[in-house]
C-alpha cells in the first residue's frame, strides 16, 4: 500500500493514533523543542504530506514544531513535576496536561555503604523502595558511618582523578550537572570575600564541581572557564576541584560522597531535576531553588533547604545569591560543625521522605496507572 491513499487524515485516523500514544514532554527551554523549517520537511517528505501537516495543529508559519505534532497525536500528555505542569499548561494553553514528577533507580544510585544499610534495616527495599520510608528508624550513628564511607569513597576517587587531596572532616559541597548559564554553576563564587569569610569565621568549605558543556554551547564553555577562575585564587582557604568527563560513574561517587547537593537553576526553567533525587538516597540534603521536583522534596531543615524562599516568579540572582550564603552561613555549616546529631537527623529525613518516593518504583507506578491505565 502507498501511504499516500492514506491521505487526507480523517479524524478517527487522528483517534486511531491518538488512542496508542502518550507524550512525556521534558523540558521548558527552548532548545528541547525540536522545530525544522519547511521546506525541509517538504524536501524529506514531499508535497502532499507537506499539506497534510499543515492542516493539522502542527505547524506554526512556515516551521513543523515537533511538540505541537506530540501534543496533537497523544491522548494523554504530561510534565515531569507539578511545577512543569503548570509552566507547560501555559506553553500550550490548548491540551490537557497532567504531572507525574521524575523518579530515579535506587539501587543504580545508591553507594555501597548505604546498600548494606538498607539491607540491614529494610531488607524490602530492594523490591519496593516505599520501605525507604522506614529509614526513619536507622540509628544515626549508622547513618553517619555509612557516609562517611561514601565520602571517603568519593575523595579517593578525586585524589585519583586530580592529584588533589581533599579532608574528609570539611564540609564538602557538591554541584554537578550540564554547564549550561540558567543553571548558573558560578552562583557560590560570586561573592568569593564574602565565601572566604564564611568559611574562615563558621567553618572550612570544599568543593567538587562536574559537568560538561555541550560543544555548541558557548554560554556554557564560558561558564566553566569562569568557575575556574573564580575558585583558582581563593584555592587556599576553599580548595575547589572540577572533575572532568563527568558520567555516571563519577556522578555515582559525587551524589552519594558530599555533605551537601547545590542546585540554582533560574526558575522557573528546570522540568524536573534527578540529581538532588540520587543524592536524597545517599541521605545527602539538598540546598536549592525552588523550582523542578526541589518544589516536592524540600521541607525546610528537613530534607534540606531552599535559596529564596518561594516558588513562584522568576528567579533574581542577586536576591538568591545572597539567600545562598545566607543560609550556608547561618544554618547549614552551623548545624554541620556544631550540631551533627542534628544534621545526621536530616540525612536520614532525606532518605525517609525524599529517597522514598523520588524513585522509578513510583514513577512507572504512575505511568502506568494515570497514562497507560494499566490497573
Ligand atoms: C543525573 C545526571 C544528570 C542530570 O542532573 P540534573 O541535576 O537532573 O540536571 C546529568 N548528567 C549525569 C551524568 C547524571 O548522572
Amino acid at each position: 500500500m502507498r501511504f499516500s491513499t492514506l491521505l487526507p487524515l480523517t479524524n478517527s485516523d487522528r483517534e486511531a493514533v491518538r488512542h496508542q500514544c502518550v507524550f512525556t514532554t521534558h523540558t521548558p527551554v527552548p532548545a528541547g523543542h525540536d522545530q525544522f523549517p519547511l521546506e525541509l520537511v517538504r524536501q524529506v517528505l514531499g508535497e502532499e504530506y507537506t499539506a497534510a501537516v499543515e492542516a493539522i495543529r502542527c505547524c506554526t508559519p512556515g516551521v513543523l514544531n515537533m511538540t505541537h505534532t506530540a501534543l496533537f497525536f497523544s491522548r494523554y500528555i504530561n510534565g515531569v513535576s507539578m511545577r512543569h505542569e503548570e509552566i507547560s499548561q501555559t506553553m500550550f494553553p490548548s491540551y490537557p496536561i497532567n504531572s507525574i514528577t521524575n523518579g530515579v533507580h535506587a539501587t543504580t544510585w545508591t553507594s555501597a555503604p548505604f546498600h548494606r544499610l538498607y539491607d540491614k534495616y529494610l531488607p524490602e527495599w530492594y523490591r519496593d523502595n516505599l520501605y525507604q520510608r522506614y529509614a526513619i528508624s536507622i540509628p544515626l550513628d549508622e547513618i553517619r558511618r555509612a557516609h562517611a564511607e561514601a565520602k571517603k569513597e568519593l575523595l579517593t576517587e578525586v585524589e585519583r582523578r586530580t592529584g588533589v587531596r581533599l579532608s574528609p572532616d570539611v564540609m564538602t559541597i557538591g554541584f554537578a550537572r550540564r554547564a549550561t548559564p540558567y543553571k548558573r554553576a558560578d552562583l557560590l563564587l560570586s561573592d568569593l570575600v564574602r565565601l572566604k569569610r564564611i568559611a574562615r569565621e563558621i567553618g572550612p568549605l570544599q568543593l567538587i564541581y562536574g559537568g560538561k558543556a555541550h560543544p555548541q554551547d558557548e554560554g556554557g564553555k564560558t561558564l566553566i572557564r569562569r568557575v575556574f577562575e573564580a575558585a583558582t585564587p581563593v584555592a587556599d582557604t576553599i580548595p575547589t576541584v572540577y572533575l572532568e568527563e563527568y558520567d555516571i560513574a563519577v556522578a555515582k561517587y559525587l551524589c552519594a560522597g558530599v555533605d551537601l547537593w547545590l542546585n540554582t537553576p533560574q526558575k522557573p526553567q528546570k522540568a524536573s531535576g534527578t540529581s538532588g533525587m540520587k543524592a536524597a538516597l545517599n541521605g545527602v540534603p539538598s540546598l536549592s531553588v525552588l523550582d523542578g521536583w526541589w518544589i516536592e522534596g524540600h521541607l525546610e531543615g528537613v530534607t534540606g533547604w531552599s535559596i529564596g524562599e518561594d516558588w513562584q516568579g522568576e528567579s533574581n540572582t542577586t536576591v538568591e545569591a545572597v539567600s545562598l550564603y545566607e543560609k550556608l552561613e547561618n544554618v547549614v555549616l552551623p548545624l554541620f560543625y556544631k550540631k551533627p546529631d542534628a544534621y545526621a537527623t536530616i540525612m536520614r529525613s532525606t532518605i525517609a521522605v525524599n529517597g522514598s518516593f523520588f524513585n522509578v518504583t513510583r514513577m512507572v507506578a504512575q505511568y502506568a496507572r494515570n497514562a497507560y491505565h494499566f490497573d
